[in-house]
């Protein structure tokens, strides 16, 4: 099979790695030295059209292949990526730059969510009623929409696409997906697995790009469904154009999570879960936690946790002993030191500063050190801006009701977690937190696909979320049937008429 992750990256068209007629191309970088690994093409509109015109013709066979065909497929793939995990992670590890430890995280949620896809079957079983009238039966059958489209984003190279077309495919539907322009590698491995298991040509179709063709993808009349997962602006965007498209539309968008501390939390603990859900993954997870609210006496933690931090330092991927690896881009660590910066003129105190890191062996990587801010206050731009980089911000609240008030009046809602001892406070926390996924002394709560990954508010625009239950609803439309099996009165004389045959 032709290499997919070097040179210039192919597109899937029909079963096959063809090479696009792009006439631009961007660099695929590892962040870690500026190598340029491959070239992602910037798809051209034909192409987009052939992808979406290959997977509308696989369709009509795809979605009336038997159901226990579509799980045996999932089955057969979850095997393969189990079996290629060291690969995945390597290709994840170089492009995006995270710790191979970290990468393998990556591949193995997303393997998480394709074993999920192997028991979808039984989320689109219909409902059934007898005799809603005389002699008249209701029942109700999910059906897959046609072709979908999935826009990843780079953080999560491996899982994101595997949390998109598994779904989308065991449900019947075909899928293009459009992995992020600067990760592209993980999603040609997975497409390589995806197809040796088994999968019918067209069913997957990968295309390559940016803004340009994902506007395509937004504005093309056959796709049915956009699944996105990226930052605000552009969740706003796609769930705007989208929509005014007449599309159905999932887009999970940015973060800002907080930890509450309650003075009665385990010390060692919360400094522990605070270093790894800060810095870890170079802080770009969106779930990554980048306020920590200390209310009370808990503030007198803030030393411990700026020597614990101090402890965390960035390396390449394949160094063992590196905390996490470089942020993605030469733009993205100009951001983040452009906030680190306008925090200390707001007033904010830098207590570790991570801006003039250097990795020996490394100068040309986008290193960004672990970086503490203390006394920050909710009007600061490293209080309201998604930083995305090592960088945790502390803030003080006199009371658990004022660090309460700090979580609700945020934009975005995706992450939350509470440290305390009380139970009190955390079931009281659980349920007036407005955000959709809460942790209690677990600061990353991500929860398996078997639940929903539940953004709210400005991390989310849509109504039903990725993952198990709602993700067989996006991707499916229920079709309601009220059958009058019979002319009334007709019954008897029905049945007698089959019993004669
Ligand atoms: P991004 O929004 O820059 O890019 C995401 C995708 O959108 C890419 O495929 C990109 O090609 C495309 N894109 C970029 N600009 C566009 C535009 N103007 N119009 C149309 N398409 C455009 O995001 P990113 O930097 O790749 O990823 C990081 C962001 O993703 C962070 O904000 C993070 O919080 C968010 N994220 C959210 C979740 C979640 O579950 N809520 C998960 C992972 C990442």
């Amino acid at each position: 099979m032709k290499r997919t992750t070097r040179g210039d990256i192919p597109l899937l068209a029909d079963g096959r790695f063809v090479k696009s007629a792009a006439r631009e191309f961007v660099p695929v970088l590892n962040p870690a030295t500026q190598e340029v690994l491959a070239r992602a093409p910037m798809t051209e509109a034909k192409e987009i059209d052939r992808a979406v015109a290959g997977a509308e013709a696989a369709f009509a066979e795809w979605r009336r292949t038997p159901l226990s065909a579509r799980m045996r497929l999932m089955l057969d793939f979850q095997r393969l990526l189990k079996e290629n995990m060291e690969r995945l992670a390597q290709s994840v590890s170089e492009d995006n730059g995270k710790t191979l430890e970290d990468a393998r995280g990556d591949v193995f949620r997303g393997i998480e969510v394709v074993e999920h896809a192997c028991s979808l079957p039984t989320l689109l079983m219909g409902e059934t009623a007898e005799n809603v009238a005389r002699g008249v039966d209701a029942y109700s059958i999910r059906q897959p929409l046609g072709v979908c489209a999935g826009i990843c984003p780079f953080n999560f190279p491996a899982m994101i696409p595997l949390w998109m077309f598994p779904l989308a495919a065991a449900c019947g539907n075909t899928f293009v997906l459009k992995p992020s322009e600067q990760t592209p590698l993980a999603a040609m491995l997975i497409a390589e697995l995806f197809l040796k298991a088994g999968a019918p040509p067209g069913v997957l179709q990968i295309v390559h790009g940016g803004k340009e063709q994902v506007n395509m993808l937004l504005a093309h009349p056959k796709i049915k469904a956009v699944s996105f997962v990226g930052s605000a602006p552009v969740a706003q965007h796609i769930y705007r154009e989208g929509c005014r498209n007449l599309k159905r539309v999932q887009a999970l968008a940015g973060a800002k999570n907080h930890m509450v501390i309650l003075p009665d939390a385990n010390r060692e603990q919360t400094v522990s879960a605070l270093v790894g859900a800060s810095c870890g993954a170079a802080g770009q997870r969106c779930m990554a936690i980048s306020v920590a609210i200390f209310v009370g006496a808990s503030k007198k933690w803030i030393p411990d946790v700026a020597r614990a931090m101090a402890k965390a330092r960035p390396g390449i991927w394949s160094d063992k002993n590196a905390s996490f690896g470089p942020v993605i881009s030469k733009a993205a660590r100009e951001k983040i030191l452009r906030l680190i910066e306008e925090g200390k003129a707001e007033g904010a105190k830098c207590l570790l500063d991570g801006s003039r890191c250097k990795v020996k062996g490394h100068p040309n990587g986008n290193w960004v050190g672990p970086t503490l801010f203390a006394g920050a206050k909710t009007n600061m731009s490293i209080y309201r801006e998604e930083i995305f980089g090592p960088v945790l911000v502390a803030m003080e609240a006199q009371n658990y009701e004022k660090a309460l008030a700090i979580v609700n009046a945020n934009p975005y809602g995706n992450g939350v977690s509470l440290f305390t001892s009380s139970g009190a406070a955390a079931r009281d926390f659980q349920s007036r937190a407005d955000v959709g996924q809460v942790g209690i002394n677990v600061p990353i709560p991500v929860p398996l696909p078997f639940f929903s990954f539940t953004g709210w508010r400005g991390s989310f625009y849509g109504d039903l979320h990725v993952y198990g239950k709602q993700a067989a609803q996006f991707f499916t439309e229920t079709k309601t049937v009220t059958a009058r099996w019979f002319a009334p009165g007709s019954e008897a004389r029905a049945n007698m008429t089959i019993r004669l045959k």
